[in-house]
């Protein structure tokens, strides 16, 4: 089991394993705000507020990604625009950020910034996870959880960002950070997040995530049957491996 509790006392972190076993959710990452309704047969909902402004009729939201700001710049307002996201989703577990904008971060602005927006966030009881990308300063794992340790936040370890053969160690390097992981294929530069057609590429990944206690799962596809046949999978998967 893993819990943060030398990290930080949340209320909420329970949430995430209250049965004792994996947690799958979904990510909405749509941009018609008619097709919301679909989600609301997951249990756990990760919002992207890069994709679609805060829909407050949802009741399964668990946690949030917040839009697309450049903490390392500076001359951006970044960090005024996630402390005012903090305030309106302190009812919440989490927001999952991408730390630089896929620039070269100005790295004391970038650590300044993001330990003031952790402490502010940590008094409103929200986790703050930062993302591995697929390119730049955040593809770099020594990077990422070096940040991470500096800053006192967490990890969302996102599966499809990592080529296949560099999954399993990225995993070892953030282990005792990984907070949320998403889980999907692959990242293919200017198509997206494909969907696994069976689980072949990605079971030493998820057996790794599961022997160093990495049990907060959330599917990050765009298209609804994707993501519940991806869930499906990871349900029968899980079955096995315990
Ligand atoms: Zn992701």
């Amino acid at each position: 089991m893993f819990i943060y509790s030398d990290c930080y006392s949340y209320s909420k972190c329970v949430i995430a394993y209250k049965d004792g076993g994996c947690l799958l959710g979904a990510c909405v990452r749509i941009k018609n705000n008619k097709e919301v309704k679909k989600f609301e047969q997951f249990e756990y909902i990760d919002w992207g507020l890069h994709f679609c402004p805060y829909n407050k009729k949802m009741d399964n939201i668990v946690g949030f990604h917040a839009p697309i700001v450049d903490l390392g710049n500076p001359n951006s307002n970044a960090l005024s625009i996630l402390k005012n996201i903090i305030d309106k989703i302190s009812d919440y577990d989490y927001l999952t950020l991408h730390i630089t904008n896929g620039k070269e971060p100005n790295i004391d602005v970038l650590i300044s910034n993001l330990s003031e927006l952790v402490d502010y966030a940590k008094k409103r009881n929200v986790k703050i996870c930062i993302e591995n990308l697929r390119a730049g300063f955040s593809s770099n794992p020594n990077n990422l959880i070096e940040i991470a340790d500096l800053t006192d936040c967490l990890i969302t370890f996102d599966i499809g960002h990592v080529d296949y053969e560099n999954r399993v160690e990225y995993i070892e390097i953030f282990s005792d950070r990984i907070y949320n992981v998403h889980v999907y294929e692959l990242e293919i530069p200017k198509i997206g997040h494909i969907a696994p057609k069976n689980l072949e590429n990605l079971r030493s990944t998820l057996d790794k995530l599961l022997d160093v206690g990495c049990e907060f799962w959330l599917i990050e596809l765009m298209d609804i049957d994707d993501i519940v046949r991806t869930k499906k999978m990871c349900e029968e998967y899980l079955k096995e491996y315990r």
